[in-house]
């Protein structure tokens, strides 16, 4: 290991850079280790390839374990009627048809294979009376749909893919981040980047790479994202030539933590709505009912009565309003809250309590159902949610936005370039429903691995262009040869806090223009930073290096917002409140341009097929 004073003395950089760290070679590299990444490496290594993994974190520590409600997969265990045409249908309304149909119809069409797959190598999911996978009900799913274990779904979906692939051969380096992915003109052909416990540099050679690196939540204040959502993945694919879509379409959960202040943003999960959680105002209002879209008002109940035994699993019975759609439930709090009927830390209420009026054993119905939630608000804020409401508001959640990739073979504009999971877009469109995110990390993990492996069959190894090695990791270095200059932290936060209140979950031209001049200041800052220290776990040093992909993730966002000029699913402008027909017959494309600028056009939606269309119609 040589310390930054002796490069320092090395006169000739680029050979000795060349020297400093490990080489792995790998038919298939897959960055991220949640449950698209290990979904993905396990089917690689069921092809007979080799295939590495890497993660920022430990295994089993990744993002996908903090998943709460479920998985999305039309079982049809609770109720018979379901089927993968409802559940193609519900995504590509949620999504307000600017999804990628394809991939919608092969999501809802492979995620019950893949959840009983899961149930073969080990999952214990919770048990319908007769022994099968129960499923329950959630937000913009037409029947009870998301199989689930508790509300600690996540956990024992990482558990059971990381117990399975360890056995597969698939060799793993954790605490291990990519920071370039190096190119073989128009081919990926490896990844270059550093270990966070030693700082040591690390190189990989692969004829295929699967990015499945997650979200971009950490490029806002309040967020129910961990740590390592910095948006690398976007990032990387992004500057080796890759497209982005769809990146407008950020996804604010209507319930995260509101107080105290150390806990704002933490996740409440929609399970609590599912299970009979209810939204309250100040005046104790059960606001939901004020306000119904068109869309959704022939299958939203119009009493409380009948809300509830929806819940209770009355097929005859429509949803009660707090199981709309995502973005609709998050604009109907902020509408509380800025009008002077929220609760008295900024958000609504949300009472599970009140079931105790119709359950005789609600307590304990409670803590069993949401066992998580009740800790998590017991240890956190010292509040019983079998006896009182909780505090909830709006929280940065999920990026619907990502790279561009064909449907099938989850290959993204640069060839030997795939990507699944949140890092990927199309599935959604402009708005996510709970649980298919889940069961896309699932169908489409398994697809990226089995494609990837294709291509790495087909493939020789690309060749490594040294320079592109020794120019990253001297970038990477460069934030310690710094006499002056700012604190990552500083600018991470000051990052954070603009997107909050400019690109937010309101958005208008003014504000987003604003976003776009401190962009620039922001980027001129991120190449003025100081790190002090050593290499080795330096978290400064980690946080200046991720900068670099939360601005370029924030500048595609705010472009790509100021160019939908409508309100759509998770993207609201309240300069353009409405939706706009001709806006909803395209996506929107980010790319880097040959000026090395970001660039975006608009790609036209491709046609539905029309049996497609037919399944649509016929479920209106
Ligand atoms: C609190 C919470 C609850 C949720 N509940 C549900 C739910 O009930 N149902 C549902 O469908 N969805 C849910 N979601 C969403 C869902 O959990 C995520 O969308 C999903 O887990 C993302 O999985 P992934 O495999 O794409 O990424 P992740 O699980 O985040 O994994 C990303 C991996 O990439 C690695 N990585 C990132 N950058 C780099 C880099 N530069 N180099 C190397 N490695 C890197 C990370 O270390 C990690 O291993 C929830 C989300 C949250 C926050």
């Amino acid at each position: 290991m040589v310390s930054l004073s002796d490069r320092k003395i090395i006169s000739n950089p680029v050979n000795f850079l060349m020297s400093l760290y490990d080489t792995y070679d790998y038919d298939v590299l897959v960055i991220g280790a949640g449950g698209a990444g290990l979904r993905a490496a396990i089917e690689a290594a069921a092809q007979g390839v080799t295939v590495g993994l890497v993660c920022k974190s430990l295994l089993g520590k990744a993002h996908t374990v903090m998943a709460e409600g479920g998985i999305a997969a039309a079982l049809s265990n609770v109720d018979e009627r379901d089927n993968w045409k409802v559940h193609f249908t519900d995504t590509m309304r949620g999504g307000q048809y600017v999804n990628n149909w394809r991939m919608a119809e092969l999501h809802a069409k492979e995620a019950p294979d893949r959840v009983n797959e899961l149930e073969k190598w080990g999952a214990l999911f919770d048990r319908t009376k007769d022994g099968r996978i129960l499923q329950r009900n959630f937000g913009g799913h037409k029947y009870p749909r998301l199989a689930h274990v508790g509300d600690r779904t996540g956990l024992e979906m990482i558990r059971t893919l990381q117990d399975h692939g360890i056995h597969q051969g698939i060799e793993v380096h954790m605490e291990c981040t990519i920071i370039t992915l190096l190119k073989n003109g128009e081919r990926v052909a490896g990844a270059f980047g550093y270990e966070r416990e030693k700082g040591r540099f690390i190189l990989f050679r692969a004829k295929a790479i699967v990015l499945a690196t997650g979200g971009i939540g950490r490029a806002y204040k309040i967020t129910s994202n961990s740590w390592e959502y910095t948006g690398d993945g976007h990032s990387l694919a992004y500057h080796a030539g890759a497209e982005l879509m769809d990146m407008e379409f950020l996804q604010f959960h209507p319930t995260g933590m509101v107080w105290p202040p150390s806990v704002r943003g933490i996740l409440v999960t929609e399970g609590v709505r599912g299970e009979g959680g209810i939204l309250l105002n100040k005046e104790n209002k059960r606001f939901m009912f004020d306000e119904i879209p068109e869309l959704y008002r022939n299958s939203t109940a119009d009493s409380e009565e009948e809300g509830w035994k929806y819940t209770q699993g009355d097929r005859n019975a429509r949803r009660p309003p707090e199981l709309l759609t995502r973005d609709h439930v998050a604009r109907c709090i902020v509408r509380e809250i800025k009008e002077g009927r929220g609760s008295p830390h900024n958000g609504v209420f949300l009472d599970i309590s009140w079931i105790k009026n119709r359950l005789p054993n609600a307590a304990e119905h409670i803590k069993k159902k949401l066992p998580s939630m009740y800790d998590q608000f017991k240890k956190l804020a010292d509040i019983d949610i079998t006896k009182e409401p909780m505090e909830v508001g709006p929280t940065t959640h999920y990026m619907m936005g990502g790279i561009r990739v064909d449907a099938d073979t989850q290959m993204s504009t640069v060839s030997g370039l795939f990507a699944a999971g949140e890092s990927a877009a199309g599935l959604h469109g402009a708005n996510r429903l709970g649980g298919n995110s889940l069961s896309d990390l699932l169908v489409f993990g398994k697809r990226a691995g089995e494609y990837a492996a294709k291509f790495a069959k087909e493939n020789a190894h690309g060749i490594i262009n040294e320079k592109e090695v020794t120019d990253s990791a001297s970038w990477a270095l460069s934030f310690f040869e710094k006499e002056k200059g700012d604190n990552p932290f500083d600018v991470q936060f000051a990052l954070q806090d603009m997107m909050q209140q400019l690109v937010g979950i309101v958005r208008n031209e003014n504000e987003m223009l604003r976003a776009v001049e401190y962009l620039r200041l922001m980027q001129t800052r991120a190449g003025n930073l100081r790190v002090t220290g050593n290499r080795e776990y330096n978290n400064g040093w980690h946080t200046a290096m991720d900068l670099k992909n939360l601005l370029t993730v924030s500048e595609a966002i705010t472009m790509s917002a100021l160019d939908r000029k409508e309100s759509r699913g998770a993207h609201f402008r309240e300069d353009y409140p409405d939706k706009d027909e001709k806006a909803g017959k395209f996506n929107l494309i980010i790319f880097k341009g040959q000026d090395d600028k970001m660039h975006l056009k608009r790609e036209p939606l491709r046609e539905m097929r029309e049996d497609l269309k037919q399944i649509i119609e016929e479920m209106k």
